[in-house]
């Protein structure tokens, strides 16, 4: 198999309508489309605030952030994580943002959700995406608190690129954070990184070595149309063809799983051939060229308490305001239930028409 076969096709179907809502006799339901997927992964997006600017993510000014009062405080998250886990068969948790560090009392909410049992009868698996600031001085403590496995984001390990794409000069708090979480064992650790046309192609090279020297997990995303309006085309993004042909410039890749399931990212086998000794995963989420949302098994939460069924759907389900006019769980989870329902076949990104969704990317959580 060659490594471009491997990446096609993403399993983008146009799907029947094939499944039914139900709820169980004991009360729980699953959060199933109308299409047959079900949810089992929560990305829980814990603050739209955040201490970088992104390019591909942020204006330089920033956004305009929710007011607290229109946040979830700590106990509603728990309650909505709770509800998602017992009743909606909920498996994995992700926290997300904006900055989740940002987030006072992180390890608190990641303690109660560790504490959690799935309808499987196991723990809920817990995952962190984080830009990493402030995460080497925290990793312990996450630890202890329940956390699993954390996504550090670095687009470039070249200082004044990283200045240029995160508007901030924090370069050597992330790489202390990767050292860190490297060797707290939260094995793979794995670091995200956006390529951008004419900014940092540079990188791909550079960065896989020296994540794979570390033994950790790098997985190049395809930019998505969810930043500011301007810094997305179609026609000149880096995909995920251009980005494999780079990387085997200086590495042999082998496909390493197949099939990827509800996985994001496909995944390689990296032989370093400057050093055969170095060895190791690379990854790529082809989110716009090879779209998986066929297999796509998430649901969102953001920090006000909305559910999306999708990163680029049109419509919200706000569940706040039934929280706080006193909805049971069980209404809740029927809110929630009939919020998936309603998921759309794919994101539409290639669709003629296609409006980017009015929230960024660091207000749904990424
Ligand atoms: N602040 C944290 C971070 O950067 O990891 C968590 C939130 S951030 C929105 C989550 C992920 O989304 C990061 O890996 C980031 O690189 C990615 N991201 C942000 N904007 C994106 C875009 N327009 N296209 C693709 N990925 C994007
Ligand atoms: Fe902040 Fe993450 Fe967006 Fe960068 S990608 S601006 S770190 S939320």
């Amino acid at each position: 198999m060659t490594t471009r076969l491997y990446l096609q096709p993403g399993p983008y179907q146009q799907p029947k309508e094939t499944a039914s809502q139900s709820v169980k006799p004991d009360g729980t339901r699953e959060l199933v489309d109308r299409y047959g997927r079900v949810a089992r992964d929560l990305r829980v997006s814990l603050t739209d605030r955040c201490n970088l600017r992104c390019t591909y993510c942020m204006p330089a000014e920033g956004l305009e952030w929710l007011p607290t009062e229109q946040s979830l405080d700590d106990e509603e998250i728990n309650r909505l994580i709770r509800i998602a886990v017992e009743k909606l068969g909920i498996r994995q948790i992700r926290f997300t943002g904006g900055e989740p560090l940002l987030r006072k009392n992180l390890e608190s909410i990641i303690e109660a959700t560790s504490r959690l049992r799935t309808d499987e009868g196991e723990s809920v698996r817990t995952a962190l995406t984080t830009n990493g600031l402030g995460l080497d001085r925290r990793i312990d403590a996450l630890k202890k608190a329940g956390l699993h496995r954390v996504n550090i984001s670095l687009d470039t390990i070249d200082a004044e690129r990283y200045v240029a794409l995160t508007r901030r000069d924090r370069l050597a708090g992330v790489l202390s954070s990767i050292e860190a979480a490297v060797a707290a064992g939260l094995d793979p650790v794995k670091i995200n990184a956006v390529v951008m046309p004419g900014v940092n192609e540079v990188d791909i090279v550079p960065l896989a070595a020296f994540c794979l020297e570390r033994g950790a997990q790098l997985r190049f995303i395809e930019q998505m149309p969810l930043g500011p309006r301007d810094q997305w085309k179609r026609t000149d993004m880096v995909t995920a063809a251009q980005i494999l042909e780079r990387l085997e410039e200086r590495f042999d890749l082998t496909p390493a799983r197949e099939p990827r399931g509800a996985a994001p990212a496909a995944l390689w086998n990296a032989t370093d051939r400057e050093d055969p000794q170095i060895t190791g995963t690379l990854g790529i989420i082809a989110s716009v060229t090879h779209p998986f949302c066929g297999d796509c098994d998430r649901s969102r939460l953001t920090s006000d308490g909305t559910i999306r069924n999708c990163l680029f759907a049109r419509t919200e389900t706000p569940l706040r305001d039934l929280m706080r006019a006193g909805a049971s769980d069980d209404e809740l989870a029927a809110a929630w239930a009939g919020a998936m329902w309603e998921k759309k076949p794919g994101h539409g990104i290639d669709d003629e028409g296609f409006l980017q969704p009015d929230r960024p990317m660091s207000a749904i959580g990424g």
